[in-house]
């Protein structure tokens, strides 16, 4: 099973590089790939079903990735399936004003999923580990005071995560984490596409350009940050994203197999619940219309 590949299992160090972006386990291209992300596709829709249901777990699922990636048509494609209702996408860019005003997990905590639902980070706080360590200026805005900026910053900042992460996971909110491992040709590649093809000039801002020239950098804090924050109750895995099938595929079919663990199961109606159930038939079945 190609899911051993790409977890980054906890307590390990990984490098980026052995983690191939083309990689597409032992599908050959996206015909083959179509029947299996359908059925994924369908299965999740019942899982969601019965978490929503159930309203007793959460699901929170972190995608992080460069420009490019394919971050919003994985989430397009992996939930095309799910009843809109029990899912919640937030996209974090950068911090407002009033964000800035507050500690830096405030704006993450706010949107945590509810019970019976599955909350999608599109970005997230690992953005303060990763943005703001390849542009340190950044740091600068965030107004904290001496005795929160001494000693390693990251270090501290990976630890304060992790200690979040075990909160939530203790409390019923199922963490995965997904890096859409795009090559640094793939993206220039779709990053040309969407300059030359009209209807996806909107897709690229001259700042994305700008950001691939730290390309490097962003792959030291990627590291870090894989190395420091993938546990056993929120783990990272790193996805192949220069074949979209397969990084679809990969996604929903990770996602699957952990809602699978979770036995999800209808409520049984309380005793009293299935008297009213039995008397609301007897009334409804001796109407006279
Ligand atoms: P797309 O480009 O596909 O529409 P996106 O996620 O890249 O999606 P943008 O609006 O282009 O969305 O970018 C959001 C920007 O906000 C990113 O450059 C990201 O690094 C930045 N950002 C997100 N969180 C933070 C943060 N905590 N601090 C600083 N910058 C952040
Ligand atoms: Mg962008």
């Amino acid at each position: 099973m190609y899911h051993s590949r790409l977890i980054v299992k906890p307590g390990s160090t990984i490098a980026l590089k052995d983690y191939d972006p083309r990689y597409t386990g032992d599908y050959k291209n996206k015909d083959e790939a179509k029947g299996k992300l359908e059925g994924d596709v369908q299965q999740l829709a019942q899982y969601q079903d019965v978490l929503y249901a159930q309203n007793s777990y959460a699901v929170l699922i972190v995608f992080q990735a460069m420009d490019a990636a394919g971050k919003d048509s994985t989430i397009k494609h992996v939930m095309s399936g799910v009843n809109p209702q029990g899912c919640q996408v937030y996209s974090f860019k950068a911090p407002s004003a009033e964000e800035l005003d507050h500690d830096y997990l405030w704006r993450s905590a706010k949107v945590v999923p509810e019970r019976g639902r599955i909350g999608i980070f599109n970005r997230s706080h690992y953005e303060e580990v990763l943005v703001v360590r390849v542009h340190p200026e950044l740091l600068d805005r965030q107004q904290l005071p001496a005795s929160a900026r001494k000693g390693d910053i990251w270090k501290e900042r990976f630890e304060q995560i992790n200690n979040f992460e075990k909160y939530l996971s203790a409390n019923g909110i199922v963490i995965l984490k997904f890096f859409l491992n795009v090559s640094r040709d793939e993206q220039k590649k779709r990053f040309l596409e969407r300059i030359d093809e009209p209807e996806k000039n909107w897709k690229f801002s001259a700042s994305d350009a700008a950001e691939r020239a730290y390309w490097k950098d962003y792959m030291r804090a990627y590291e870090a940050v894989f190395n420091a924050t993938s546990t056993e109750w929120a783990p990272w895995y790193i996805i192949p994203a220069d074949r979209k099938w397969f990084t679809r595929l990969a996604v929903a079919d990770i996602i699957c197999e952990r809602l699978k663990q979770l036995h999800l199961q209808y409520p049984v109606p309380l005793e009293a619940h299935k008297k009213d159930l039995l008397k609301a038939r007897e009334v409804l079945e001796s109407e006279k219309d």
